[in-house]
């Protein structure tokens, strides 16, 4: 029998290892800027165009490459950063595999241009699908550029699986938050599609926080350090009041380099104890320094994961250190979940001037006048009472201005008649009065049996239809702030809140960007509350830019669908038996009212017969 096992040609082995370290525009963006760390250059521009899809460029001033090294250096395990096995356990550089330009060249279009300090001139090549097209001698500073252009253009079934833009660039900026974090004395700099997005000026680590999260950043940093004989550790955590509902800031390196650790996530998170409402998160940004014999991060090309010698004793450690610095800060102590919301200040009231009390006496008071006029008083307010906790909880539902809904009010006022005034039986049994069920689900009584609606499913839908029809029409409301509000953001956030404008005017949200990183509100839908906006508005954009809907038809309906599902009622809320009657009818009235936006019933039926069936077993 003849032999049928050959060697693989490189350009197909290449392409075959590209699959490991290119899985997307992200990738590349990580290999170029670590391989310009590892060449020392103190200042390192990336350049994207259409989220990394058509061109990522990078430009160090390290130390470029010799004529010989630029050609040697797309070969496969070409490297010049480790020569011995040993040296594995001692690594100082961010590459030494030697993988990733022969992986980057061979699915997509790379230029290189490099000189070093001691050379006049420098070296232009160019290499497309692994194929060396030319390389001449040219011009250039010291340092080094590489242009990856059209990847996965030999690929179409990888290219096609790439995500949208705002998705792609989204990974492109994690990675470019990772590495410029651990390198805060290099200055970088990112452009993308012409716009400068960050330019990071070189300084401490705290100064890098602040430069790439902006806003309140500083304010909310408290410094971790601890040094033991297994893991020196420094960095920042961030005060509980200011965590939030997204697990965006939150950064392991370990010897410098990214890592994500679950395990470690948790000591943090365990030092937060009671400290963080619900499922808040905290900031932190982590620089933990082990022995490198300790460690394994050999494990994959791409993977950010890492096998620990000393697990438990680091899980420790981490877990005092970040609860020693929430003490020492006294940052614990002066945390009160309990308070009411309500005594806070609304935001429309934070600039206004205090106005001395007025003191008003009654010249005419007569301690010993009738009670008439106090009684009188009583019954005013319990009227006024009854009254504002009713504009309350409409407040809570949208005025379709749909007739079902007039006709539901109608119907509650004719009932409340036919109850007082006539003691007929007929009328009552049509008169089906819905209870509440553990704070989740409305049970409503119907001639064929029982219906039982899941509440929160049910809101869903109905501002799932209302604010889909907005949209598309243009037609919500606006409530005016009397004091626009200013709320910051980063300028990722910022990139979302400009991409989905459009529709949130539609609805009644509007604002103007003040500057890179802050918006104005001046105006936001009118069953909103003004000191839920910043929340729901961090709330919208981490779910816009986790891209949890991508079977969603269009941006409108995604976003109709997070508002809904941001906005709707949760399950655990009291509702009275008119805002039962009120969601029940707004219900009924919608399109689809069998299901949640989200493809989920929104309501259960019981037949007579099913119950009858049950007490005849
Ligand atoms: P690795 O980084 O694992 O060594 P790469 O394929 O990323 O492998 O790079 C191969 C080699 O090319 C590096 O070892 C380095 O010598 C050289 N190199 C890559 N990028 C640069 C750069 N920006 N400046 C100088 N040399 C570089
Ligand atoms: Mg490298």
């Amino acid at each position: 029998m003849s032999s049928i096992i050959q060697l693989l040609p490189d350009h197909v082995a290449n392409q075959i290892a590209a699959g490991e370290v290119v899985q997307r525009p992200a990738s590349v963006v990580k290999e170029l800027l670590e391989n310009a760390v590892d060449a020392k250059a103190t200042d390192i521009k990336l350049i994207i165009n259409d989220a990394g899809k058509t061109l990522i460029q990078v430009i160090d001033n390290g130390i470029g490459m010799s004529i010989i090294d630029a050609r040697l250096c797309f070969e496969r395990h070409a490297t010049s950063k480790i020569k011995h096995a040993e040296d594995l356990f001692a690594l100082q550089t961010k590459g030494f595999r030697g993988e990733a330009l022969a992986s980057i060249a061979a699915i997509a279009h790379v230029e290189l241009k490099t000189r070093q300090e001691q050379d006049e001139l420098g070296t232009h090549l160019r290499i497309e699908g692994s194929k060396f097209i030319f390389q001449e001698p040219c011009v250039l500073p010291k340092g080094t550029t590489f242009l990856v252009k059209n990847l996965f253009f030999n690929i179409p079934a990888r290219r096609n699986f790439l995500k949208s833009d705002t998705v792609e660039m989204r990974h492109i900026l994690d990675e470019f938050h990772r590495v410029a974090l651990a390198h805060p004395k290099i200055h970088f700099s990112l452009i993308a599609n012409g716009n400068e997005i960050f330019n990071l000026p070189s300084g401490n680590l705290r100064q890098r926080i602040v430069a790439i999260f902006m806003g309140k950043t500083n304010e909310k940093l408290v410094p971790v350090e601890e040094n033991t004989e297994i893991v020196s550790l420094k960095g920042f955590i961030s005060k509980p009041d200011f965590a939030k509902k997204s697990r965006g800031e939150q950064f392991f390196f370990v010897n410098n380099r990214y890592i994500k650790s679950g395990y470690l996530h948790h000591a943090v998170l365990q030092a937060y104890d009671g400290l963080l409402k619900d499922d808040l998160q905290p900031s932190y940004f982590i620089f933990l320094d082990v022995p490198p014999h300790s460690i394994d991060i050999n494990i994959h090309p791409t993977k950010t994961e890492i096998k620990f010698d000393d697990e438990h004793a680091l899980y420790a450690i981490l877990r005092a250190s970040v609860k020693h610095s929430l003490g020492q800060f006294n940052v614990a102590p002066i945390l009160d979940f309990d308070r009411d919301p309500n005594l806070d200040t609304p935001y429309s009231l934070l600039h206004r001037e205090a106005k001395a009390p007025h003191i008003e006496v009654n010249r005419n008071f007569n301690p010993f006048a009738t009670e008439t006029f106090d009684s009188n008083k009583k019954s005013t307010t319990s009227i006024f009472s009854s009254k504002k906790q009713n504009a309350s909880w409409e407040s809570l539902y949208i005025d379709m201005a749909s007739q079902s809904a007039q006709i539901a009010q109608i119907e509650v006022e004719s009932e409340e008649v036919n109850n007082t005034l006539f003691q007929d039986e007929s009328i009552n049994e049509t008169r089906n009065k819905s209870f509440q069920i553990n704070r989740k689900y409305i049970a409503c009584p119907i001639k064929s049996g029982l219906l039982i609606i899941h509440q929160s499913r049910a809101h869903q839908r109905i501002l799932y239809e209302k604010f889909l029809k907005e949209i598309t029409l243009s037609s919500g409301s606006s409530q005016q702030l009397l004091f626009p509000l200013e709320l910051v953001f980063t300028i990722e956030e910022c990139g979302v809140l400009k991409e989905i404008q459009d529709s949130l005017q539609a609805i009644g949200f509007l604002f103007e960007f003040s500057k890179q990183d802050a918006v104005i509100i001046t105006g936001i839908p009118d069953i909103m509350l003004e000191t839920k906006i910043e929340f729901l508005l961090q709330e919208l954009i981490k779910d816009y830019q986790e891209d949890t809907l991508r079977e969603s038809f269009s941006q409108n309906d995604k976003l109709a669908k997070l508002l809904a599902k941001n906005l709707a009622i949760k399950s655990g809320k009291l509702l009275v038996e008119e805002e039962q009657e009120q969601l029940i009818n707004q219900l009924f009235a919608c399109k689809e009212h069998i299901t949640s936006p989200f493809q989920k019933n929104t309501y259960i039926q019981i037949e007579m017969s099913d119950l009858e069936k049950k007490f005849n077993l």
